[in-house]
């Protein structure tokens, strides 16, 4: 008889393994606590005729071949392109992807000193990119695989600086100007503000497909995120596995330091041989495992895996698309493609003066999007629907809870947004403030986290999330991690799930 496999949790990942199981013939069963799947990869109509993604709106990481072997397009899943970031300053300068030939635009203020710090600066991120790319579908590398892998090329000196060295250091040592220090201020919006450099290694979650060199799709998809997470469970359920919504796994059942099987809400057990957790680490280990099951040390290791920063979403019916005061090439263009606001050094150094404080941002990033200029399918004519994602915010806050501050940072975000796009205000027809309680509370996320765990640069690769979890299996036999907490990271990628799977497979075949 084929081993029985349950897997917790029915967000993209756990789709995605379940999917890969079911197809190599093992009798799988996946349990939801919500009444869809999804996790943090859905669509919802939040007015009628109305539709949004209340969290991830766009994808930039599913992996081809993913997309190849589930079948994603034969079943109808449609990706449109999405034109790249637009970044705007409240001094009237922006910085666009295509070509506008315009005084404003800063790309062409750009002194040949500050050309060649961007070329060094993306020389590093690219070579970072590189080495790492081909460990995306699979376990993650050891550091000295690594090593031994880039070992007397160009890449060797790279490496060991981005092991080495904070961003701000980088920034101080290779960016000579504040405009040219905006310009990548973002990549200082995580892990306290200062991530080591390998953070940047991160983005080869975004690579082309080592075999093919197709790019991963770079836009959103028709319907919403809802419509790829579906489509991923019917793929699931056609090759024979079993997806129950609205039943939330209360504990994993343990004996002898295996897991064999899960209680569900309302008491009912489940035997399995393996089971497979698309939840965080944190919720999987402090929350569904029986205390004692587990070392005391590694459970205070995974108590202390960084969480602490989240994000708000305020998503908007509008009656017209923003007008950009100082977007000077077709109006529309920006909000077919998404803009950011307040992403300078300074607005980074103030977000981290709050966080610290546990308040809610008081100028934060703002990145505007307008998803139906692209797929008028969530909308209704005369209509559009903007979905802004405001990232970072504090999971928790010191003085307040979220729910007194979610009316207060609506205004305060609508206000800045206006203050770029003057009709913005007035335009707003419903709108809604989603913060990290309600990302905690709704779709699961310890803290609001949005990844699972951070993507700090020291919570990747071979320690994501922990050196002896980087691998999928855990200290507990039979039971394995396929969720956003493991590599390659977060994002709608599908990957971990992927990975999670083949691992289960590699131990199946190796145990026969
Ligand atoms: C606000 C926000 C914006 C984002 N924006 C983007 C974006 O634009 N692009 C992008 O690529 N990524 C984005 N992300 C990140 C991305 O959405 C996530 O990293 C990814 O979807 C995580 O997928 P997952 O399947 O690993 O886990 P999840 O989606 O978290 O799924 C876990 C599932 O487990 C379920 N569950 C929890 N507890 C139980 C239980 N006890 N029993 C049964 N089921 C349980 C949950 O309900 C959930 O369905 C965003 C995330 C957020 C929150």
């Amino acid at each position: 008889m084929q081993p029985g496999v349950v897997v917790v949790g029915g967000g993209h990942n756990g789709l995605v393994a379940a999917a890969y199981l079911a197809g190599a013939g093992l009798a799988v069963q996946l349990f939801e606590r919500r009444p869809f799947v999804g996790g943090a990869a859905t669509t919802q109509e939040l007015w009628p005729g109305f539709k949004f993604m209340p969290c991830a709106h766009m994808v930039h990481a599913i992996h081809p071949r993913i997309i190849r072997e589930l079948g994603l397009r034969e079943r109808g899943v449609e990706f449109i392109d999405r034109p790249n970031g637009f970044r705007f300053w409240d001094d009237g300068t922006y910085i666009a992807p295509a070509f506008v030939d315009s005084p404003r635009n800063r790309a062409h203020r750009w002194s040949a000193g500050e050309r060649a710090a961007i070329r060094r600066f993306e020389d590093f991120a690219r070579t970072l990119r590189h080495v790492f790319a081909p460990f995306r579908l699979q376990e993650p590398p050891s550091l000295e695989q690594v090593r031994a892998d880039v070992a007397g090329t160009p890449a060797e000196a790279a490496l060991e600086l981005a092991l080495t060295t904070r961003l701000k250091t980088l920034f101080d040592q290779w960016l000579p100007t504040p405009a040219v220090r905006d310009r990548y201020a973002v990549l200082l919006a995580g892990d306290g503000g200062n991530p080591l450099a390998l953070a940047l290694a991160y983005a080869s979650i975004n690579a082309p497909d080592d075999e093919t060199g197709e790019a991963p799709p770079n836009g959103y998809v028709r319907g919403g995120l809802g419509a790829f997470s579906n489509a991923i469970a019917e793929v699931a359920r056609e090759r024979g596995a079993t997806i129950h919504t609205g039943r939330a796994v209360e504990q994993l059942l343990v004996e002898q330091a295996r897991v064999i099987g899960v209680r569900l809400e309302g008491g009912e057990e489940v035997r399995a041989d393996i089971v497979l957790s698309n939840l965080d680490p944190k919720r999987t280990f402090l929350r569904l495992v029986p205390a004692g099951q587990l070392d005391a040390g590694f459970r205070r290791r995974v108590a202390a895996l960084p969480t602490g920063e989240s994000c708000v979403k305020l998503l908007a019916v509008v009656a017209e698309l923003p007008r950009w005061k100082d977007w000077d090439g077709d109006p529309e263009l920006p909000s077919r493609g998404a803009v950011a606001l307040q992403e300078s050094e300074a607005h980074l150094a103030a977000i981290w003066v709050d966080i610290d404080a546990r308040r809610p941002p008081h100028a934060p990033i703002i990145n505007v999007a307008v998803p139906s200029t692209l797929d008028p399918s969530l909308t209704q004519p005369g209509y559009h629907t903007v979905s802004c994602y405001i990232y970072p915010a504090p999971s928790h806050l010191r003085d307040q809870r979220w729910e007194e501050a979610r009316e207060p940072m609506a205004q305060r975000l609508i206000d800045q947004i206006t203050a770029y796009a003057p009709n913005f205000r007035q335009s707003i027809r419903h709108y809604r403030l989603r913060t990290p309680t309600d990302l905690e509370g709704e779709e699961g996320l310890t803290d609001g986290c949005i990844t699972h765990v951070a993507h700090s640069g020291d919570h990747l690769f071979w320690n994501r999330p922990l050196p002896e979890l980087a691998h999928y299996r855990t200290p507990l036999g039979g039971l394995y991690l396929c969720g956003a907490g493991q590599h390659p990271g977060g994002e709608v990628s599908g990957q971990p799930g992927h990975n999670a799977a083949q691992a289960v497979l590699r131990d199946l075949e190796r145990a026969h």
